[in-house]
């Protein structure tokens, strides 16, 4: 993977979303695999099709290319929120790729957060365009990224460091098993992740994630076995290998 843009094919264009967009494209499409099953190259969708950008002809994994000059935010401008909730909750949002470069046109972030971490609450409604815009009354939206569990957010590419092709797949496919989950199932499961995610340390017991417990009754308000609940999304995230049991209350975070 080469890290820098071939900036060649910026000749002739002056605007620079432009550019932008020409030049980050190129370069999925010259540098990325398939983080799914590794495949190379990707494959362009033809212009303007409102689903998706690239797709892979091997696992037909389907992928969407935000980037952004800079560094790594929290938020990601996106495109129309309504389409957006619709997308999410048909589950017909692609995979989702996020890339960041430096002034110099190079790589310094490229990661892919899977479909399905994608919920209605990670995108957030912007305020609508004012009435002197173009498109007046028009709400697009953003999406939270810091809303994103850590198993949610696999780098390629992390501080212009490329990271080991085994680990991206390893970390793609891990959680492909909450795409057959139900809406309400998998919101148990991010949540609990979530929660393990904000406990910063890598061995943590059960009584620590038991503390999110009156949070987690804010949301849930009509369950009354909420550390029931904690318990079982615990051993579904051991069973899927992204937490270890070390017995007797004890667990720990498996990092790759
Ligand atoms: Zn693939």
């Amino acid at each position: 993977m080469n890290l820098e843009f071939n900036t060649k094919l910026a000749d002739g264009y002056s605007s620079n979303s432009q550019i932008a967009r020409i030049l980050t494209e190129d370069w999925v499409k010259q540098n990325s695999y398939c983080p799914s099953c590794g495949c190379l190259p990707l494959n362009e969708f033809a212009n303007n099709r409102p689903v998706a950008d690239f797709y892979c002809s091997t696992c037909s994994e389907e992928f969407e290319l935000k980037s952004k000059n800079g560094t790594l935010t929290n938020t990601i401008t996106d495109g129309a929120y309504s389409t957006m909730i619709e997308r999410i909750t048909s589950n017909q949002n692609p995979n989702f790729f996020f890339l960041t470069y430096t002034k110099t046109w190079s790589v310094n972030n490229f990661l892919i957060i899977p479909k399905q971490f994608f919920t209605p609450e990670i995108i957030i409604k912007r305020k609508p365009l004012s009435d002197t815009a173009r498109r007046a009354g028009w709400v697009g939206c953003n999406i939270d990224i810091s809303n994103v569990a850590e198993a949610g957010k696999v780098f390629l590419v992390k501080d212009s460091k490329l990271i080991d092709r085994k680990i991206v797949e390893t970390s793609f496919n891990k959680t492909l098993f909450l795409r057959g989950k139900s809406t309400d199932s998998k919101g148990w499961i991010l949540d609990i992740m979530k929660c393990v995610d904000s406990i910063h340390k890598d061995s943590f017991t059960l009584d620590d994630v038991y503390k999110y417990e009156k949070k987690l009754k804010l949301k849930y308000q009509n369950n009354n076995f909420i550390k029931d609940k904690i318990r079982q999304q615990l051993q579904q995230l051991r069973d899927k290998g992204i937490l270890e049991f070390v017995g007797r209350g004890n667990y720990k975070k498996i990092s790759l």
